[in-house]
């Protein structure tokens, strides 16, 4: 590794006649109400509010630049009031479809969930959420129904099992999406726990990086498999063997999907374990200091990175931010398939971790509160989250893995799923986001169910991405079958809810976006006709060893 200083070497950027918000460029004044908001008070300060002020007077209490701007610093969105349907969506002012009740996540990054936390993030569900919880795809636990004053607690008992919801919505660092099987996979390459442990206590609640144009979304991993996503997240580093440093990570930025999906860029460099913090907090100063903040749908940083290309960022990242050449290295081998880790598998130690399934990731706080039961009852270490909306319990003792799978069924976790289950994902949609048009969960499970009875054995996975509007959340254009919501019309005219189709995307070998025809949508009545006809051909047409994707 080459980790000398560099000369001082001044990078030009020239700047543009007509800003676009990057700060550095001199462009300090906010150019719309999110950056005003922000420049008014740095969203941090809302938590002091809540505790302060806002729980003990209740919801009318609340400043409406902190409940629809900065409560999401501190993981709160209002949900979606009961009764408007998708048209709605567009048409109401977002205040109109304001519920007096909230969704709240709490961020994982990577870490394992004992049996304590297990039970307290249960509980919190139980006590405050109506039993609500979803496993999101981003290693958060997702509530619902939860009322303001009932926050502190809750942040008193997340916070005292080690976790938080600091930063997990806003345009910041969100929660990090780290491998399930770090430290204890037998192929692993590295384990990068500690890096992102850092990370997080270094940054995460840091006002250095609380004002980002956007959301920013990091992803580590240390396993072949790449077990989380990284060609779709702001900042990913990926397991790499340099040959003569050893073990390391891949550096990777730009990735992200919404309405103009871009994968990620590999910056061609190897980082030691020890540099990973400086690397990511590097990235992310550029895309504070140079990202757009005019236009909310250009204030990612793959808009940056598209418009400078590789070269021009990592020259900016290592001689204005690091100060230091990082060593070159060729990315590491594209595995076929991204790893879900579900079913029961040998770990290093001797021991085994099973990976397990909710249905689209939708559990309870009953779930999660006999999760930890059964962690405790079997002696194992805990659970992770996985990028797929699905957890891996960790550290089984070989002579107990049939047992906790057999109690991991009865409580509706599956480690032996059909492809349809352990292969589709949904998103919030219109039960509880403001954003949405359509329905997604429920249809997710109905349609798994349907898919279920009519093709019970699948020799080759398919995968089937549920979104409920074009923020594509669950990943619509990375699904064999990606679904986008939106209103269709029906056979007699009529504006319904449907979904546009995506054919053909994935990650891993072969990444790239599914194919949008205009003719392909579908209504969400006659989506499991649809799918079946799919596959149908699929299956019929396919020469030996295809692929859906292919
Ligand atoms: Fe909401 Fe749309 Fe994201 Fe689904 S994809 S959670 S509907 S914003």
């Amino acid at each position: 590794m080459n980790d000398q200083p560099t000369a001082s070497v001044k990078v030009e950027i020239p700047r543009p006649k007509r800003g676009e918000g990057q700060w550095e460029l001199g462009y300090r004044e906010p150019l719309n109400k999110n950056e005003q908001s922000k420049k008014d008070d740095n969203p941090l300060n809302v938590r002091g509010r809540i505790l302060g002020i806002y729980s003990k007077k209740g919801f009318d209490s609340i400043d409406p630049a902190d409940l629809r701007g900065r409560f999401r610093w501190m993981g709160l969105y209002t949900q979606r009031a009961p009764g408007f349907d998708g048209g709605k969506t567009a048409q109401l002012e977002e205040e109109e479809l304001d519920d007096r009740y909230f969704m709240l996540r709490v961020r994982a990054d990577g870490k394992v969930l004992n049996a304590d936390a297990l039970r307290t993030l249960g509980g919190i569900s139980t006590e405050f959420g109506r039993n609500t919880a979803d496993i999101t795809d981003r290693n958060n636990i997702q509530y619902h129904w939860i009322e303001i004053e009932n926050v502190p607690t809750i942040f008193e008992r997340v916070e005292a099992v080690g976790l938080t919801t600091l930063e997990a919505c806003g345009d910041s660092p969100r929660g990090f999406l780290g491998s399930p099987v770090a430290g204890i996979a037998k192929d692993e390459i590295i384990d990068g726990s500690s890096a992102l442990e850092e990370i997080k206590r270094r940054y995460i609640g840091n006002p250095e990086y609380s004002n980002l144009p956007r959301k920013f979304k990091t992803a580590l991993t240390g396993h072949p498999s790449h077990d989380v996503a990284p060609e779709i997240n702001d900042v990913s580093f990926v397991g790499n063997v340099h040959p003569e440093h050893g073990p390391g990570f891949d550096v990777w930025v730009g990735g992200g999907l919404s309405t103009n999906p871009h994968l990620a860029t590999k910056l061609g460099v190897w980082v030691p374990i020890e540099q990973v913090p400086d690397v990511w907090e590097g990235v992310v100063s550029i895309f504070r200091d140079y990202g757009y903040r005019r236009l909310r749908s250009r204030a990612r940083l793959k808009f940056l990175v598209a418009d400078w290309g590789r070269d021009k960022f990592l020259e900016v990242l290592e001689k204005k931010y690091l100060g230091v050449d990082l060593a070159r290295l060729e990315s590491p081998e594209t595995p076929q398939h991204q790893g879900d880790h579900i079913g029961v598998h040998e770990a290093k130690d001797g021991r085994f971790y099973i990976g397990a399934t909710p249905v689209v990731g939708r559990i309870d706080g009953t779930t999660l509160t006999g999760l930890g039961d059964l962690v405790e009852k079997h002696g194992a270490d805990g659970v992770r989250l996985t990028a797929y909306q699905k957890l891996v319990v960790i550290g089984v003792d070989g002579d107990k893995t049939d047992a906790l799978v057999e109690d991991l069924e009865k409580i509706g976790l599956t480690a032996k799923p059909s492809n349809w289950r352990r292969r589709t994902m949904a998103c919030t949609g219109i039960e509880f986001c403001k954003l949405a048009i359509v329905e997604t969960k429920q249809r997710s499970i109905d349609l798994i169910t349907e898919l279920e009875k009519r093709f019970p054995e699948l020799d080759s996975p398919i995968s089937i991405n549920v979104n409920g509007c074009p923020n594509a959340c669950a990943r619509t254009q990375v699904a064999d079958i990606g679904l986008k919501g939106q209103l269709v019309l029906d056979e007699n005219g009529n504006q319904v809810s449907g979904y546009q189709v995506h054919l053909g995307g994935g990650l891993a070998l072969g990444a790239n976006f599914g194919r949008k025809l205009r003719a392909h949508k579908v209504t969400s009545d006659g989506l499991d006709d649809y799918v079946t006809k799919l596959v149908t051909n699929y299956l019929a047409g396919r020469e030996s060893g295809e692929s859906f994707q292919s």
